[in-house]
C-alpha cells in the first residue's frame, strides 16, 4: 500500500487552479504535485518537469502505447496524462495532488476509489471569462474553446466530492487543506 492519499483538484480554466494550489503547496511542503504530460506548449513562466512535461504528440503517443499513463484525455486541441511511475514514487513519500479535468479524474477514481475529488468553481461565469482573458496568455480561439468546455465542466462538478468556489485564494486555499487535513492526517 502506497503512503500517500489522492487529492484531484478540477475546474474550469482560468478558474484559479494554480494560483490556489500555489498557495496549498506553500502551507503544505508535506503535498506534492503529479505532473502531467502535455502536448500544449508553455505559457510564459512555466517550467518543463514542473507544471508538465512538455513533449511532442510523437512522444505522448509512445507513452500511451508503452502504457505509461494512469489516465489521459485529448481536449482543447491537445493530450494531457498522468505519467503513472512519477505519481506511485510520490504517493509512496506522502499525498499527492493532481490538477486533471473531469473525465481523468472519474477514470482515477475508478482505479483508486479512496481519492478525493475536488471542484473549484468560479463565483460567476462572467468572473471566469475576466480572469482567463486578463491572464494574458491564451488565445481569442483558445479563449473560445475553454470558455465552451467550462459550461460542460461546470456540470461535471455534482459528481465530486466537495465543490469549493474560489472568491479569494486564500479562502479557497484554507477550505482545500483542511479538506487535506480531514483526509490525510
Ligand atoms: P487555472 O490554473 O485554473 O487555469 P490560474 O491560476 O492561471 O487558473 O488563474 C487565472 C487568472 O486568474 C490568473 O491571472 C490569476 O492571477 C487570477 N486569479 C486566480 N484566483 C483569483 C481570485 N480568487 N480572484 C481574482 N483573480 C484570481
Ligand atoms: P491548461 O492547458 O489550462 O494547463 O489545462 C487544461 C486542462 O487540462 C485543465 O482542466 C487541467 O486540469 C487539465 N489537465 C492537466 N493535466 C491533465 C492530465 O494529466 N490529465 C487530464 N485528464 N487532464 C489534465
Amino acid at each position: 500500500m502506497s503512503k500517500g492519499k489522492l487529492f484531484i483538484i478540477s475546474g474550469a480554466s482560468g478558474v484559479g487552479k494554480s494560483t490556489v494550489l500555489s498557495c496549498v503547496m506553500a502551507q503544505r511542503s508535506d503535498l506534492r504535485f503529479s505532473v502531467s504530460a502535455t502536448t500544449r506548449a508553455p505559457r510564459p513562466g512555466e517550467v518543463d518537469g514542473q507544471s508538465y512535461y512538455f513533449v511532442t504528440k510523437e512522444t505522448f503517443l509512445d507513452m500511451i502505447a508503452r502504457d505509461e499513463f494512469v489516465e489521459y484525455d485529448a481536449h482543447m486541441d491537445n493530450y494531457y496524462g498522468t505519467p503513472e511511475g512519477q505519481l506511485n514514487e510520490k504517493l509512496e513519500t506522502g499525498s499527492v495532488i493532481l490538477d486533471i479535468e473531469p473525465n481523468g479524474a472519474f477514470l482515477v477514481r475508478q482505479r483508486r476509489p479512496d481519492a478525493t475529488l475536488i471542484f473549484i468553481a468560479p463565483p460567476s461565469m462572467e468572473e471566469l471569462q475576466r480572469r482567463l482573458i486578463g491572464r494574458g496568455d491564451t488565445t481569442p480561439e483558445q479563449v473560445k474553446l475553454r470558455q465552451e468546455r467550462a459550461r460542460w465542466e461546470m456540470e461535471q462538478s455534482a459528481k465530486y466530492d466537495y465543490v469549493v468556489v474560489n472568491d479569494q485564494v486564500e479562502a479557497c486555499a484554507d477550505k482545500i487543506l483542511k479538506i487535506i487535513a480531514e483526509k490525510a492526517d
